[in-house]
């Protein structure tokens, strides 16, 4: 009978222990599942955060980690002389100035219903040189505002030049025309430029010579309040009236025509371009060039205002140096969109600001830069 008894103890407690076993397993199992739903919901969020940085624009990139040495310098005499050389390499800061440059009126020029707007990449911008010019007009562009546009930015030049090619990040096309001033191979360049843009499927061409400082974040704006889809032509002639010349199939007809001073740069749309494909693309520009024998931004004029009926429109903040730059108050520089400088002899057309010496800046457009970025990492603070 105890014997009975004690058998069914026994019985009684294993039933217990594995009761109690099993209720341990279920409660270490839904433990687990708990912990495993947090990671997973966290990691859910992680994904999504990295999702969210990686559609953030790319200069954010460019930004963090790189806020440079701004210590107190001297940019004058010997020493500043070292440090204006040296800072072509160190130009990261002018993003971020582009940036708070531009960011200041974007968002007051979109509409809910419009196209999404036009940024610096929209752009195609090309720069008109020649071999003899690389060592004494682009370095100033590479150290100042091409800092600010390096990716948009195309040099057309008529030599293969190796230390250029390194200095615009693999930017220089030899176009393959004769290094000459000569009307054709003015528009041959041009050719080439036009081509290119056309190949680039941005929404603007704007062309300029080596000698032109651009103010980038103006230039943005200034095309954001034009409609790429439209047909626009914007520049500044430097003639007080139309061009006058005789209609060759039709003598003695004249033609007459507004055009946009290439030495002030100009900008096409995308819309226009498209309608100048047929007439000049494919080495056409030049065979008009040499049919009315005119130079390049002529030959610009001609096609869009005579051949396609469309007007130029006058920004009056591009300036070539046709113009008196000295009549640039230093007040007014940070609205204009280009400036220019010419020598002839001792005589110097140059913008009159206060910065470098005229040693250092005899073209004063590195003084021009730190009057737009003081912030730059040349400039004297
Ligand atoms: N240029 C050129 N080939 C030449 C001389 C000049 O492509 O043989 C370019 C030069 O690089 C610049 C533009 O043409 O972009 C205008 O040249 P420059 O400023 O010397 O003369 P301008 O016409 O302004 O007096
Ligand atoms: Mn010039």
């Amino acid at each position: 009978m105890s014997y009975q008894v004690s058998k069914m103890r026994l019985t009684l407690r294993r039933i217990l222990q594995a009761l109690f076993l099993a209720l341990l397993f279920s409660f270490s199992t839904l433990a687990m599942l708990r912990t495993f739903a947090a990671t997973s919901s966290r990691s859910a969020t992680i994904t999504e955060h990295v999702a969210a940085v990686k559609e953030e624009p790319p200069w954010i990139k460019t930004f963090v980690g790189l806020w440079p040495d701004r210590s107190l310098r001297s940019v004058f005499g010997e020493e500043g002389k070292e440090l204006v050389a040296s800072a072509i390499d160190d130009n990261d800061d002018n993003t971020i100035e582009f940036e708070r440059a531009i960011s200041t009126t974007t968002s007051t020029t979109t509409t809910a219903a419009s196209k999404p707007q036009t940024s610096l990449d929209d752009i195609f911008i090309s720069v008109k040189t020649t071999k003899n010019f690389h060592a004494t007009r682009l370095d100033v562009i590479i150290k100042t505002w091409f800092t600010l546009a390096r990716e948009q930015t195309w040099f057309f030049t008529d030599s293969d030049d190796e230390e250029y090619s390194e200095k615009t990040h693999n930017h220089l096309i030899n176009t393959g025309c004769s290094a000459s001033h000569n009307r054709m191979a003015l528009c041959c360049k041009m050719a080439v430029e036009f081509d290119t843009f056309l190949e680039s499927n941005k929404r603007w061409f704007c062309h300029f010579d080596d000698d032109n400082y651009v103010n980038v974040p103006q230039l943005v704006r200034m095309l954001q309040k034009h409609d790429w889809t439209d047909d626009w032509y914007l520049g500044k002639p430097s003639i007080k009236a139309p061009l006058e010349i005789l209609d060759r199939e039709h003598m003695p007809q004249k033609i007459s025509f507004w055009f946009a001073t290439g030495g002030a740069g100009f900008c096409l749309s995308r819309s226009l371009g498209l309608k100048m494909k047929p007439l000049a693309s494919g080495g056409k520009f030049i065979s008009i060039g040499d049919k009315i024998r005119l130079p390049d931004d002529v030959t610009m004029g001609y096609i869009v205002e005579h051949l396609l009926s469309k007007q130029l429109t006058v920004v009056e903040e591009f300036h070539s140096h046709l113009e008196p730059m000295k009549f640039l108050k230093q007040s007014q520089l940070a609205e204009q969109i280009t400036f220019s400088y010419s020598h002839y002899g001792p005589e110097m057309n140059v913008l009159s600001l206060n910065g470098f010496n005229n040693q250092i800046d005899p073209y004063r457009f590195l003084s021009l830069h730190c009057h737009l970025y003081p912030n730059f990492s040349f400039c004297p603070r």
